[in-house]
């Protein structure tokens, strides 16, 4: 198995003949209440003609809810309902795009995502791919993606993943669990709707809502951060404290942790994250567990390198009642730790950040696997 190294996402220039990065941010964004009705006239101009259908990925757990109803479906457009149980695959990417070009004779107009980082991340993949040949496989990695993506629009209806502002679509292929991170990737148009997160199951909400929490700790303590990621994270941190920490409407929360999802992401746009999404994705990969609650089960085992971070974590985990699972690691094969180990350790830029460059005079395979074996 191989994990991508790369080192092109530090943001520093170490010599004078490298440059700043230079990247993309979401041009056009709505925000507010009820803003969802405004779809149907942001996608209007983007109709090609009546034959380039609007496709609409949306999260199953709207099946035969008024939200479909809403959806400004017209001519041939298409609402396919995905399940968000498993994060997305790069087969299944390639199987929608076959899907979508053989049933139509026009490229669509748009492709939009209704639902958390996982229908997020779909919706751009797929963008990606109606336009660039081949598997979605081959463009897991940096800058690898050719040709300028279908028009695409991100409505997320759970916050924390920072999915919404990022260059990158996180896709579970043959061989690695690794991002197309690409100029392409970054959404044409965002729609926030507070609204449309009512209804996430409480553990949720706490998962998803603490990989926002866990982006700031770790950009905020990151060797990359500089004023711009910091300016970001903070704010974020700050929502985030409010949130999980204060006692706030649910109205004002859900407010809140959608704009704390926001600047967290792009608080590590310009950084990177850290120990905790290392290991994370070694569980992710190995075991299948999700984004959220995977840096969840690494975060909680990390006063060593966050300490105030995580004893912040520890009453946010009091204060919302959350037990988190045990166990998770405890019946791996030796090759099983073995794999995971070194899935984490090839995540180069993370230690990086979190650490500096002698990073492996602290993370050996031993250390982590001391980490793991508390999981
Ligand atoms: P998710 O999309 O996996 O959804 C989690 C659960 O919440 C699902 O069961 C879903 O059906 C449910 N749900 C969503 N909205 C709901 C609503 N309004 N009401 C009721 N239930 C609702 O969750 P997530 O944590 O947002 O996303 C995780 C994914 O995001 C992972 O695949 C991860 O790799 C990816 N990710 C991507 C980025 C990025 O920058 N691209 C960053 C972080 C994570
Ligand atoms: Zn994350």
């Amino acid at each position: 198995m191989e994990v991508k190294k790369e080192i092109a996402l530090k943001n520093i220039p170490t010599k004078a003949s490298e440059q700043y990065r230079n990247f993309p941010m979401v041009p056009r964004v709505v925000y507010g209440k009820g803003s969802f009705d405004q779809l149907g006239d942001i996608l209007m101009p983007k109709r090609k003609h009546s034959e380039a259908p609007m496709i609409y990925l949306v999260d199953d757990v709207f099946e035969g809810t008024d939200l479909i109803n809403r959806i400004p479906s017209i001519f041939c457009d298409q609402i396919i309902l995905i399940s968000a149980e498993e994060e997305p695959k790069t087969e299944q990417v390639d199987t929608l795009v076959k899907m979508i070009l053989e049933k139509y004779s026009e490229l669509p107009s748009g492709v939009i995502g209704i639902g958390g980082g996982t229908l997020l991340d779909l919706a751009k993949a797929i963008a990606i791919m109606l336009t660039n040949k081949g598997d979605a496989a081959q463009y897991q990695g940096w800058d690898l993606v050719n040709n300028r993506s279908v028009y695409h629009v991100g409505i997320p209806t759970i916050s924390g993943t920072g999915a919404e502002v990022s260059r990158t679509t996180v896709l579970m292929g043959p061989e690695k669990k690794l991002g197309i991170n690409s100029d392409y990737t970054t959404f044409d148009q965002v729609l926030l709707d507070p609204d449309l997160t009512k209804g996430v199951p409480k553990v949720q909400w706490f998962y998803t809502g603490m990989d926002c929490f866990i982006h700031c700790i770790e950009s905020l303590n990151g060797t990359f951060l500089n004023a711009f990621s910091k300016s970001y994270g903070e704010k974020s941190l700050e929502l985030c404290k409010e949130v999980f920490l204060e006692n706030n409407s649910e109205t004002d929360n859900r407010e809140k942790l959608m704009m704390a999802s926001w600047h967290g992401g792009m608080s590590i746009a310009y950084s990177q994250v850290g120990v905790a999404h290392a290991m994370s994705y070694g569980l992710g990969f190995v075991l299948g567990v999700k984004h959220g609650i995977g840096n969840c089960l690494v975060f909680q085992h990390l006063e060593e390198f966050y300490p105030e971070g995580v004893s912040l974590f520890n009453k946010m985990l009091d204060k919302h009642n959350i037990v988190l699972p045990t166990e998770v690691c405890s019946r791996l094969s030796v090759s099983e730790m073995d794999i995971m180990i070194s899935v984490a350790i090839g995540m180069v830029p993370l230690w990086e950040n979190a650490l500096g460059e002698h990073w492996k005079s602290v993370i050996t395979p031993e250390k982590l696997k001391s980490i793991y074996k508390k999981i």
